[in-house]
């Protein structure tokens, strides 16, 4: 795409919709051949319902009342996530239980939602899980800050790397040094205690940065390991925000509205998509925009 203008459809279409429900429609079919079990078919049935549902009120309502759509699927896949799979499913669906299920070579729940959501997913569907339904941002987008201050979040480092190694190295070390087993069945007491031990150090370490850098989105950009394998596809994503540099004007709007520090204006004013791996296509550039230069778009870069 890079160096066209990009055509962008006004009013704004639904074919953005219709795409990410046939992602999870796919993948729940796939699911549910290799498996044989109608649940994660309906289950991915469901999440693409909710995901489609969260882009058609960005795309159908008010321009001043489109970020309700995010709230609505981050509502919807968020908590179902977190009270059906994780507290009443008894799953560790923290970094830590993807790494114990792949010690036990066990292609079952929490390795499908890391390749759907977080490895394999982001190569279509781009970061959409961190916008639309992770569980961790459907409740630090309630905190005060929701503007980006837009500074260097301090001298601190992105973390996100270290974090992600100190996860493999606890489970290898636990697993191989002290001989600890962690089970990958259906509802277990550790798989809970996994799950709440580790959402309270991620919920308790991103309402201390929030506050700290005075910045919702702190923990996604200095600890959020699981950024280690979004990034790598959500770079190659076919689904990104794309923009019209006819119509764009420069005035800046989209920079100081992205939660995530994108550089939108720079990527649009030398027509190119927005490559960068933190757009999480949470479209609140879109809607902020004053000239409608922005969209989502299909393609490869
Ligand atoms: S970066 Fe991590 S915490 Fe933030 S939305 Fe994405 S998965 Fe959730
Ligand atoms: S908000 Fe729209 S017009 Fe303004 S810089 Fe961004 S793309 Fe251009
Ligand atoms: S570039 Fe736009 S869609 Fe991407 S994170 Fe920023 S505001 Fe959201």
């Amino acid at each position: 795409m890079t160096g066209a203008r990009i055509p962008l459809a006004r009013p704004r279409p639904l074919w953005p919709a219709a795409y990410v429900l046939a992602f999870f429609l796919a993948v729940g079919l796939i699911v549910w051949a290799l498996d044989g079990s109608v649940g994660p078919a309906a289950f991915f049935g469901l999440v693409g319902l909710a995901t489609a549902g969260g882009f058609l009120i960005h795309a159908r309502v008010k321009w001043r009342h489109k970020t309700r759509g995010h709230k609505v699927s981050l509502a919807v896949i968020g908590l179902g996530l977190f009270l059906g799979a994780g507290v009443f499913g008894r799953q560790s669906f923290q970094l830590e239980g993807f790494f114990f299920y792949l010690l036990n070579g066990v292609m079952g729940g929490v390795v499908i939602h890391y390749l759907v959501a977080k490895i394999l997913g982001p190569l279509f569907i781009g970061r959409a899980y961190c916008g639309w339904g992770c569980w961790t941002w459907t409740v630090l987008e309630y905190l005060p800050f929701k503007k980006s201050p837009h500074r260097p979040l301090g001298r601190l480092p992105s973390l996100r790397l270290a974090h992600f190694f100190a996860s493999a190295a606890l489970v290898f070390g636990l697993w191989f040094l002290a001989g600890y087993r962690h089970g990958t069945e259906w509802r277990t007491t550790d798989g809970l205690w996994w799950f709440l031990g580790g959402n309270a150090i991620y919920f308790g370490a991103g309402v201390v940065l929030a506050f700290v850098f005075q910045d919702n989105r702190a923990f996604c950009k200095i600890l959020c390991p699981v950024t280690v394998f979004l990034r790598v596809g959500a770079r190659r994503s076919l689904l990104k925000i794309a923009g019209d540099p006819e119509r764009c004007t420069q005035c800046g709007a989209c920079d100081r509205s992205c939660p995530m520090d994108v550089p939108v204006m720079g990527f649009i004013s030398s027509s190119k998509r927005v490559l960068s791996p933190e757009c999480v296509l949470c479209q609140t550039c879109v809607a902020g925009c004053p000239e409608r230069a922005l969209d989502l778009s299909l393609g490869l870069d």
